[in-house]
């Protein structure tokens, strides 16, 4: 059909994104979502958890040797973080624009970070940055194989059952 000489592989982009545990504690979720699907991108994957460590470990590969590497473990388990993959043309590099700079204090008004971030242990969201790291990412946090501390063990999200 037509689609064989209209699409181009761009428009099948994804990219990884999570509310941190300080976006879910502070009711955000919906409202990032939001900004997501006003843009236009396509939410192809969602869920709840409690992050193990040696996931975030994995997730930053790169800060491992970081002096701050520890705060980043305490800021990323201290509650529960809802992982999201969005599907869309250019969606890496737009979410980055979308989501802003690593320090709130320097992210621009308009941004998720600029709009909500408090620290940068308090920055309210994850965004993959480039293509190949969101290729990666969404293996590593959407692995069917992998066992996670989900939403419905409650306990592990201080919900009561009553
Ligand atoms: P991002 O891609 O914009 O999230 O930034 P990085 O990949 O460089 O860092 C990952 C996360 O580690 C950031 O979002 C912060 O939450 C945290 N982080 C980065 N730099 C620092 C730092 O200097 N101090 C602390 N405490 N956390 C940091
Ligand atoms: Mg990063």
């Amino acid at each position: 059909g037509f689609s064989y000489y209209c699409t181009t592989s761009e428009v099948r982009e994804r990219t990884l994104i999570a509310v941190k545990p300080d976006g879910v504690q502070r009711r955000l979720v919906g409202q990032i979502v939001q900004r997501f699907e006003k843009r236009g991108f396509k939410l192809v994957g969602l869920k709840m958890l409690k992050a193990p460590e040696d996931l975030l470990s994995q997730h930053y590969l790169n800060l491992q040797k970081k002096a701050f590497f520890p705060q980043v473990l305490c800021y990323m388990t201290s509650g529960p973080v809802v992982v999201m993959v969005w599907e869309g043309y250019n969606v890496v590099r737009s979410s980055r624009v979308m989501v802003g700079k690593t320090n709130p204090a320097e992210a621009d008004p308009g941004t998720v970070r600029g709009d909500f971030g408090i620290h940068v242990s308090r920055n309210v969201v994850h965004a993959s940055d480039s293509v190949e790291g969101a290729q990666r990412e969404i293996q590593l946090w959407h692995n069917p194989g992998r066992t996670y501390t989900t939403f419905e063990d409650q306990s592990s999200l201080g919900i009561s059952a009553r």
